[in-house]
């Protein structure tokens, strides 16, 4: 029902904020009030006065919100797929803040407090034993080095949430890790599970449309993990097309005639699923910590961007 009327607002780009617990007690938390509707307000911990920002999305989920609120919220726009709608979900932010937790679950692989990946997954394969459908779904999964014509990425034929979760761990170890100055796991490179759906519709019509979940890669400036040589090309070729991803949403939030897809593989890969009918959904994901603030306010930016 909520998501009815935030449709009705604001099309069909939605955008909710995330900020994880802060992992040192001691130190300064930059997140001073989250609202109920949505608005949060941002302190700059390097200013001696209140110096505070406002910011408004969709939803803003505290460090307390459990795994289960957050899939409750998203929900409806995955059960959606089911009805022939294409879906793109991101999650977005700086290294640290939660991006892999919110999509798959705790780095520690922990199977309690599983994330949206799985318990989509375990959604659309029960609407689809209700259905009495074709019961398969298609998973493609592929890192953002592969690009468009995609030589190493596999389509599977998938049974169940299980089978799901071990082309995921599949597709994990194909994925490209450098360590940074930032994180030791840190991932450069994104990760996209698609999930193709083919079913028909009461008049016996075909549907085909797809969820793409999307755990993009770190979205911190280069400097920042002192990259250099290779690890620095890696660092700007993701910034720019997180920059030009940033530009389609922009374009659609603005209802441009014209959408920069060509500018970038990974806006290409996800064109069918970003635009006309198609439903996107942002997780901005925040570090609460205050030698954080600096990534903090341009996460919220570029998210802002979409609404
Ligand atoms: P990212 O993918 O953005 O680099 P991670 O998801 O790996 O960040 O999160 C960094 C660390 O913080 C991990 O150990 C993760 O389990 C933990 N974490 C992130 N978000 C939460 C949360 N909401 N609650 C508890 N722990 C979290
Ligand atoms: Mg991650």
């Amino acid at each position: 029902q909520l998501y009815n009327t935030l449709q009705e607002l604001r099309g069909n780009i939605r955008v909710f904020c995330r900020i994880r617990p802060i992992f040192n007690e001691e130190g300064k938390c930059t997140i001073d009030y989250i609202g109920n509707d949505g608005s949060l307000m941002v302190i700059d911990p390097f200013k001696p006065q209140n110096t505070c920002k406002i910011f408004q999305f969709n939803k803003v989920f505290g460090p307390t919100a459990t795994q289960d609120e957050v899939y409750k919220d998203t929900q409806a726009l995955i059960r959606s797929v089911m009805d022939g709608y294409n879906v793109c979900i991101f999650a977005y932010g700086q290294t640290g803040s939660g991006k892999t937790h919110t999509m798959c679950g705790p780095s520690n692989g922990s199977s309690k407090d599983i994330g949206i990946n799985y318990m989509a997954l375990n959604d659309l394969f029960q609407i689809s034993s209700i259905r009495e459908d074709n019961r398969t779904l298609e998973i493609r999964s592929c890192s953002n080095n592969v690009w468009l014509s995609l030589p190493d990425a596999n389509m599977h034929l998938v049974q169940s949430t299980a089978d799901v979760l071990n082309l995921m761990k599949l597709g994990e170890k194909n994925r490209t890790f450098g360590s940074t100055a930032m994180n030791h796991r840190s991932s450069r490179s994104h990760s996209v599970l698609t999930v193709h759906v083919h079913g028909k519709d009461i008049s016996g019509g075909a549907i085909h449309s797809c969820l793409h979940l999307v755990d993009l890669a770190g979205s911190e400036r280069v400097d920042k993990s002192e990259a250099t040589g290779d690890r620095l090309k890696e660092a700007q070729h993701i910034n720019k097309s997180l920059s030009c991803l940033g530009d389609v949403i922009t374009a659609l939030a603005q209802k441009n005639s014209h959408i920069p897809y060509r500018n970038s593989k990974l806006t290409q890969l996800l064109q069918n699923s970003l635009g006309g009918n198609a439903k996107m959904l942002m997780f901005a994901h925040v570090s609460p910590e205050a030698d954080s603030y600096g990534e903090t306010i341009s996460t919220l930016k570029f998210a802002q961007r979409a609404s």
